[in-house]
Formats: C-alpha cells, sequence, structure tokens
C-alpha cells in the first residue's frame, strides 16, 4: 500500500515537473502590423508559444498605407542607427527568399529643387559612401539611361543608391503572419487588447476576443500610443504625422526604380501599380485639423479622396509624364508611428517588466532586423548592446530629418 501511495506521488511530482519542463513560454504580440508580424514570425522559429492578435486585421494601419521603401539613406542618422538599416536592408534578401515575398530591387534615384539642397545631398552622399552604402552621384543623362521614362526636372545631377528597393507591404506583412502560423503560431483578429491583469495563475491580457494568459506580451501597436501608455505605464511622445499614398489601376512597365523627386515619391509594383507618397503632408487649416482628429485612414468622401489623389497623381505627372491617364484604385491615408527623435522604441517598459514595446518609424526598412532582435531579447531575456539606443526610457528629443 505504501509502495503504491509513494509511486503515485512520484508520478504526481513527475507530472508537474514535466508540464513545467514543458510548459512553453507564452508571448503575445499585439499588433498585426508588419513590425508584429515579423516579431510574430522569428518568435515562431523558436520554442515559444505565440499568439498575434490585431483589433482590426493584418496590415490594416501604417503597413498599409505607406511607401514601403527600403532603404539605408542619407536621414538615417547618426550612423550606428544607418548601419541598423543596412543589416536590415541586407536581411531583406534573406527573408523575402524565407516567407515567399518578392522584393522590387534596383535601388532609388533621388534629387531636390534648390540647387543648395542639391549641393547637401552631394555631401550626404559622400558620408553614405564613408559609410559603406552603394551610393553615388550620377549626371542626369546616365540617370536617364536607367529611367527613360523619367523626366530629371530642375536637376543636373541625381543621387542613386543602387542597394534600394520597394515592397508590397500588405503583402509582406501577411506573408510573414502565415509563415508564422505555418510554425504554429495563432493569429486572431479582430481582437482588440484593452488591459491586462495579475492573477494568481500568471498575467492575463483582456482582450475582445477572451482573456489570454501570457508570459510576455508585445506592444506592437504602432502609432496607438494612449494602448502603449494604459498597458505599458510609459508616455512614449509620437508625433505621428499623416501621409497621403495613392496605388493607381496597373499599367504598363514604366518605372525600374524608386524615384525620390522634389515632393513626391513614385515606385511601381511588380503587379503593375504605381504607388505614389505626397512628401508635403496636410496644411494646417482648421478644416484639416477637424477632419484629420480621429486620424482617419481614408477619406470621408469619394469626391474627396479622388481630389486629393488627382493633386498628388498630378505631382507625379511631371516626373513621369506617362502616368497622365493613370487612374487611383486605393486613396489611403497612413499614420506614422513616429517617436519624436525618429528612432526606434524596443524593450522593456520600466513599469510593467512584462511588456515589451516595439514601435517603429521605416518599420518596413527595418521590420526584418527588428523581428530578428527582438525575438532574441524576449527568448534570451538578455539585452543586447545594439538596442540600448532604442529603449523605451531615454530622453525623447524632437529631430525632424525630413
Ligand atoms: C505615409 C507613410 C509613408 C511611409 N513610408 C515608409 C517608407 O517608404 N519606408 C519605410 O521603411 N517606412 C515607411 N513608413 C513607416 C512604416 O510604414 C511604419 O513604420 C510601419 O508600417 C509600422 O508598422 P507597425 O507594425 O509598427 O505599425 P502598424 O502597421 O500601424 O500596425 C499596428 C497594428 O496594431 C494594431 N493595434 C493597435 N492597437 C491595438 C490594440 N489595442 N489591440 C490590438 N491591436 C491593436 C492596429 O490595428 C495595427 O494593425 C511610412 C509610413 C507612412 C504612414
Amino acid at each position: 500500500m505504501k509502495l503504491v501511495v509513494k509511486q503515485c506521488v512520484c508520478l504526481f511530482m513527475f507530472s508537474l515537473l514535466s508540464e513545467a519542463v514543458l510548459a512553453k513560454e507564452k508571448v503575445l504580440v499585439v499588433g498585426a502590423g508588419i513590425v508584429g508580424a515579423s516579431i510574430g514570425y522569428h518568435l515562431s522559429l523558436e520554442e515559444v508559444e505565440v499568439t498575434i492578435i490585431d483589433m482590426q486585421s493584418p496590415a490594416s494601419h501604417a503597413s498599409l498605407a505607406t511607401f514601403a521603401w527600403i532603404n539605408a539613406s542619407w536621414a538615417k542618422q547618426p550612423q550606428a542607427y544607418h548601419a541598423l538599416n543596412q543589416q536590415s536592408v541586407g536581411y531583406w534578401h534573406e527573408l523575402s527568399k524565407q516567407i515567399g515575398v518578392p522584393v522590387k530591387w534596383g535601388g532609388s534615384l533621388e534629387w531636390f529643387e534648390s540647387s543648395d539642397r542639391q549641393e547637401k545631398l552631394g555631401l550626404q552622399v559622400a558620408e553614405q559612401i564613408d559609410w559603406g552604402e552603394a551610393a553615388e552621384i550620377l549626371p542626369v543623362v546616365s540617370a536617364k539611361m536607367l529611367e527613360p521614362n523619367v523626366t530629371f526636372m530642375g536637376a543636373d545631377n541625381v543621387a542613386y543608391s543602387a542597394n534600394d528597393g520597394a515592397v508590397d507591404p500588405s503583402q509582406a506583412t501577411k506573408k510573414l503572419l502565415s509563415a508564422a502560423q505555418t510554425n504554429g503560431a495563432k493569429v486572431i483578429y479582430p481582437c482588440k487588447l484593452n488591459g491586462i491583469a495579475k492573477t494568481l495563475k500568471g498575467e492575463i491580457a483582456d482582450t475582445t476576443c477572451g482573456p489570454m494568459p501570457f508570459d510576455q506580451i508585445v506592444l506592437a501597436v504602432g502609432a496607438a500610443s494612449k494602448t502603449i501608455a494604459n498597458i505599458a505605464k510609459l508616455n512614449i511622445p509620437q508625433r505621428s504625422t499623416p501621409g497621403i499614398i495613392v496605388v493607381t489601376e496597373p499599367t504598363e512597365p514604366l518605372l525600374n526604380r524608386i524615384i525620390v523627386a522634389p515632393g513626391v515619391h513614385i515606385h511601381q509594383r511588380f503587379d503593375g501599380r504605381i504607388v505614389v507618397g505626397e512628401q508635403a503632408g496636410a496644411p494646417k487649416t482648421s478644416a484639416h485639423n477637424l477632419r484629420l482628429k480621429g486620424r482617419p485612414n481614408r477619406y470621408p468622401s469619394q469626391v474627396l479622396a479622388q481630389d486629393h489623389a488627382q493633386r498628388v497623381l498630378d505631382l507625379a505627372v511631371k516626373y513621369v509624364p506617362r502616368l497622365t491617364n493613370v487612374k487611383a484604385d486605393e486613396i489611403l491615408i497612413g499614420w506614422r508611428p513616429l517617436p519624436l527623435d525618429g528612432h526606434p522604441v524596443l524593450g522593456y517598459s520600466s513599469e510593467e517588466p512584462s511588456v515589451y514595446i516595439a514601435v517603429s518609424h521605416s518599420g518596413i526598412t527595418l521590420a526584418p532586423i527588428i523581428g530578428r532582435l527582438v525575438a532574441k531579447e524576449l527568448i534570451e531575456k538578455r539585452p543586447l548592446e545594439v538596442l540600448n539606443a532604442y529603449r523605451p526610457n531615454r530622453e525623447f528629443i524632437t529631430v525632424v530629418r525630413y
């Protein structure tokens, strides 16, 4: 009898022990934009139980309404941040093969209107070369040979950055998520995180799709700084600015590279659609302020949307005249996740130790490297030196680089 009891106790202890040993760490990633998707994908490659939720749907916010230029350009300052972008551009080559998403490589061509700014661009390109970037200044005749359909209006010289590329951001986000699902991750939407609670059994996320236990939670919620303040109990100051993105109907092959013209950015996707991003931003009139207050992703009416799209397309036609009769298909307003100093915010909250924040501008460029490094920090629970400059508790100073 004694022996049977002893055996039972042993078995019970063994099953408790093995449960503890076998129970995988539960990581809940909140936000299925490209940053959350990449973190979720990289976690799914490890022995972790990953769930990714989104209050709307994958790539429904900044990762939809983005220009999606992959670059380590002059604006990526200082050198350490530039190097992080370079690494990510390099890693895009590998990741795009892993998840089966094509990136349109071929480089970018950039120029400005004023001679002062052009002169500065020359200096910035020289710095890029020093930092190991494949950048050079081309005379317009050479640029014209690369892009015969572009009018390099107002320029004698053009900066050529051969390593740059562009991606369909929605496709890339969805591919990352489906690769994560193949590896066993759960992707749930619409599902909004409302809060977190501490219980005797551990921490629970209060979501619109039910309670979710977690060991670590990642807030990859982009420009939703109120969510970060509520959950991470930290104020990450952002100056999220809106940008208009117009995606046209498919058209004949016109562009091979990314065109960074004065006031407007243009590239053509593999499916023939042209993507145009306006650089100026909305004028600060009271009508605009009122309309933009709720951070809409679409215009309130089709007429207004078409008016704005035409204005943006007219800008593009100045530099690519063959776009004259090309029609807008999607007209989007994107809100940049933009910490005040322009750099990513990556790290645990000092107030909520199980909450990790992952917010970044240039998130299309940086998603691969952020995904890889953040997943490593979450799994190893050891800070990586390369991310130390981007911690949430740093002092934020406003820096406007564009
Ligand atoms: C106009 C514009 C042009 C840009 N151009 C470029 C460029 O050329 N190159 C480049 O590299 N970057 C560019 N960016 C920046 C880039 O698009 C972003 O950095 C990137 O998309 C951020 O991805 P994300 O996943 O962090 O955020 P998002 O894509 O915004 O995803 C955040 C997600 O979190 C979800 N969410 C929020 N709160 C909750 C909650 N409480 N519960 C559940 N889910 C929640 C949202 O629904 C959303 O889907 C541009 C951005 C804009 C707006």
